[in-house]
């Protein structure tokens, strides 16, 4: 998959929003660039003995809000453009949503497929080490995104704390979050990105007297948003009609369910051979005509190419960069509905803010307030993205960045630059 320029898109639509709502020149050139940029090389010994070299990278984009906040991804397109461009949406969402965070991502270049669980572990600490400081509970905490979890989580904890003096260690828990319950995570943080999307498409149906439980979606991706989306929007109703991931994609016109998916897909690995449903090939994939796409996978799957197949009212972006700008006009010019990345995906980053001040207070709450307030600060988003693009008579992607950015500018302007 060709993965070109993934940045050059959000440079592009950073672009589009600051002529539209006439950012200040100045503050445009500091959050047009990465304020660090970290690649490391690092060494780990393989089951049979033999060193292979790893190239992982964090970037930080903006912490003028607060600690630079990001997900660490193990992939094979993992790189520089790709990191700073997942980086700087990072800033946007954060943004957003309101959190007291900045944006950055990070990851190894690599296929976690192809190694053992121990190698994992081993290339996790070892990359945990090789970062040092570069990450901190109150610096930069990263979180699990593509092919990381939250055991992935729970070895840079321990990983860092063995590189702290004995009685700084329980003082920076909140070095990474999407963490095991046990090990200091937040109940909720699991489904969390899924549950966002979810809320947020609660509310444009709303808004737009739409019935979800006559509803029909399809879904790209199953790991975590995917999965977790396709089986929340169970619960209202919806019919699942198409599931597409690594090893393929399936369809049953009476609908999956999601749930006995996701049990096949524990065992196998992928939906390829899912038994209730039928193979299809890729365009078929696309082509499915249902209300609601959600795109949970990586970037640029809806582009100049593929826009012009899809058959749905709303594109609900799980995924960071489903959509690139060619695609964008597309959806525009089709009139299909967008919900964009960093409004719709922000439940995740946001439970993290949550896991984050729970370690830093010594709390536990339960599931019922960490979806409450989940629920309330995401539609707060959703609300200011829609009525920003009211203003603007703007797409809802180009008002979510100038609802970023006018944040960002006006922090800016009350400190000031230092010197
Ligand atoms: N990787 C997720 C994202 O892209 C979560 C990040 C976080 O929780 O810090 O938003």
């Amino acid at each position: 998959m060709a993965k070109l320029g993934v940045y050059e898109n959000v440079v592009a639509q950073f672009d589009a929003a600051a002529e539209l709502m006439n950012l200040d020149p100045e503050i445009r050139k500091i959050l047009s660039t990465t304020i660090n940029e970290v690649i490391v090389h690092f060494p780990v010994v393989m089951d049979d003995g033999h060193v292979q070299m790893f190239t992982g990278y964090r970037v930080q984009h903006n912490n003028v809000v607060g600690p630079f906040k990001g997900g660490l991804r193990y992939h094979p397109a993992v790189d520089i453009d790709e990191v700073r461009a997942l980086a700087t949406w990072m800033t946007w969402k954060t943004a957003i949503a309101g959190i007291p965070f900045g944006g950055a991502k990070g990851g190894i270049q690599m296929n976690p497929r192809e190694y053992s669980l121990a190698e994992l572990e081993r290339i996790t600490r070892r990359f945990t080490f090789a970062l040092g400081n570069n990450i901190g509970p109150e610096w930069d905490i990263p979180a699990p995104d593509v092919n990381t979890n939250a055991q992935i989580m729970a070895w840079m904890l321990d990983t860092y704390q063995q590189m702290m003096p004995p009685l700084e260690r329980n003082r920076s828990s909140h070095v990474v979050t999407g963490k095991p319950i046990e090990a200091g995570g937040s109940v909720g943080r699991d489904k969390a990105t899924g549950q966002g999307i979810v809320y947020v498409i609660e509310a444009w149906a709303k808004d737009h007297d739409f019935d979800l439980a006559q509803s029909t979606y399809f879904v790209q991706g199953f790991g975590n948003v995917g999965s977790w989306t396709a089986r929340l929007l169970k619960s209202y109703g919806a019919t699942l009609l198409a599931v597409e991931d690594h090893t393929g994609a399936i369809a049953k016109p009476g609908g999956i369910d999601a749930d006995d998916l996701v049990r096949y897909v524990r065992q196998s690995g992928g939906v390829q051979g899912y038994p209730h449903g039928a193979a299809i090939d890729h365009q078929t994939f696309l082509s499915t005509k249902a209300d609601i796409f959600v795109p949970a996978a990586l970037e640029n799957q809806i582009t100049a190419e593929t826009a012009p197949w899809l058959d749905v009212m709303l594109v609900a972006e799980g995924a960071n960069g489903p959509t690139n700008v060619a695609g964008d006009a597309v959806l525009l010019e089709k009139n299909i509905q967008l919900l964009p990345d960093v409004l719709c995906n922000s439940g995740g980053v946001i439970v993290s803010y949550f896991e984050w001040l729970q370690n830093k207070r010594s709390e536990f709450w339960d599931l019922a307030e960490v979806d409450s307030k989940l629920h309330k600060i995401i539609v707060g988003g959703y609300r200011r993205v829609r009525d920003t693009a009211r203003e603007y008579q703007t797409d809802w992607r180009t008002a979510a960045y100038i609802v970023a950015l006018r944040r960002l500018e006006t922090v800016y302007k009350e400190r000031g630059i230092f010197p």
